[in-house]
């Protein structure tokens, strides 16, 4: 095999970090494979290419597996008679478990399938979330897919579908964790796998399941429908590790460091020592807690809050999701079926009035809002916000009204969880 040249793709290994050229290039010289070493030269050869002459040479087409409408993402070379081995290059997304949990087996599985059957190019995980299998033929598509699907693993999103969708790493490893994310995930999923496979929205939509207010799936920025774990009780204060700390650090280091970092102001110092939490002003932003994870713990009567409409870019900006509702307690099946019922009519109502690539996010910019929870016979309620500490968005005209009924329906709420 003649390797071709690649003086500029080079140059990006000269950084302080080890680069995807660095990787292909192991692929290409020392994989036992000569099919994936002839395909991994060429891909360098191509990209090499593509650096000189300034030019993507990467066109679509169809691709699918028998049974599916989406999954893969086509790719063929506009210059395949120069790189023949790599001129069909397809990427499979594949959904990873909830919480990406795999054990080190599993990993081996994977990744020896795809040598079977693939490049040997893999990425854990996209931004999409999925497993992102680079570089398969037409024909070895189906026959990877065949293998994977055999041992459990399925084909995410991709196109005007739901999508993967992705949960944090959980109570498992995580103390901060408000609710069960993984079976929220799987409930979700498992509920919409048809709307996966077969595209048939009129632009993507994402699930993600954070399992605390942290938020570290980025659910309230980047997710149609967003499920964040919280709580809505006192937070847990262990005073005794709360003394234990400031003997360790002093007094000047927490009032520096949490007390003031406090968005609302919600803590205090005592003079023994001890912490005064006001919860009602504290909303959730989870610094303290961070700060004093021994100390400090969610509350304990905890569940979910559903925001809609998180996106990056596209036509109006950049959106965090709303939240359509505050606190709701996902334990029982009933409790999961409403969930996935609520998710149910969101769907239902994107399906049918968004325009063309439009985000649900845009979706309510364009209708309203009290036109979308009208739709999905959500009440109204004051605990709705668009930005934390800023006014919430029901209407206050007729409010006495409208605040006794709020207050009506949380205390019969109040009465029914005691
Ligand atoms: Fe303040 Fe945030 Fe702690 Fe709540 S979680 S008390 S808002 S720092």
């Amino acid at each position: 095999m003649k390797k071709h040249q690649t003086p500029m793709l080079d140059q990006l290994e000269s950084g302080e970090w080890p680069g995807f050229i660095t990787g292909i290039k192991r692929l290409r010289d020392h994989h036992s494979d000569p099919r994936i070493r002839e395909a991994t030269n060429d891909l360098l050869g191509q990209l090499e290419h593509s650096y000189e002459t300034i030019k993507g040479y990467w066109k679509g087409g169809t691709v699918s597996v028998f049974g599916y409408g989406g999954g893969i993402i086509p790719r063929f070379s506009e210059i395949g008679h120069l790189f023949p081995k790599s001129k069909e290059f397809h990427t499979l997304r594949v959904q990873p478990p909830a919480g990406n949990y795999y054990t080190t087996d599993c990993l081996r599985q994977l990744a020896n399938s795809w040598e079977k059957w693939g490049s040997g190019l893999v990425t854990f995980h996209g931004q999409t979330g999925n497993i992102m299998f680079i570089g398969a033929t037409t024909e070895n598509t189906q026959r990877f897919f065949d293998k994977i699907n055999d041992y459990g693993f399925d084909l995410g999103g991709a196109g005007p579908c739901v999508r993967t969708a992705q949960s944090c790493v959980g109570s498992g490893r995580c103390e901060q964790s408000c609710t069960n994310e993984h079976d929220i995930h799987r409930s979700l999923v498992n509920n919409f796998l048809d709307e996966m496979h077969r595209p048939a929205l009129p632009y993507k939509f994402k699930f993600k399941v954070s399992g605390c207010p942290n938020d570290c799936m980025n659910a309230i920025e980047r997710a149609d429908f967003a499920v964040i774990g919280t709580w809505r009780d006192e937070m847990q204060v262990d005073q005794q590790m709360v003394r234990e700390y400031v003997a360790d650090k002093g007094r000047k280091y927490l009032v520096d460091n949490v007390i003031t970092r406090c968005p609302t102001r919600a803590l205090s110092l005592n003079d023994d020592d001890t912490l005064s939490v006001d919860n009602r002003n504290c909303v959730r932003c989870m610094h303290c807690l961070n700060v004093m994870p021994k100390a400090l713990s969610p509350g304990n009567d905890r569940g979910i809050s559903v925001l809609i409409g998180g996106k990056r870019t596209l036509k109006i900006g950049d959106r965090f999701g709303t939240v359509i509702v505050p606190f709701m307690k996902v334990e029982t099946e009933a409790d999961y079926e409403r969930l996935v019922e609520l998710a149910e009519e969101v769907i239902d109502f994107f399906a049918e009035n968004a325009l063309e690539h439009e985000r649900i996010g845009e979706m309510i910019e364009r209708i309203g809002l009290a036109n979308f929870l009208d739709a999905l016979n959500i009440e109204m309620d004051p605990n709705m916000i668009v930005h934390p500490r800023e006014s919430s968005y029901v209407r206050t005209d007729n409010w006495e009204q409208e605040a006794a009924k709020w207050t009506e329906r949380k205390n019969s709420s109040d009465a029914n969880a005691a």
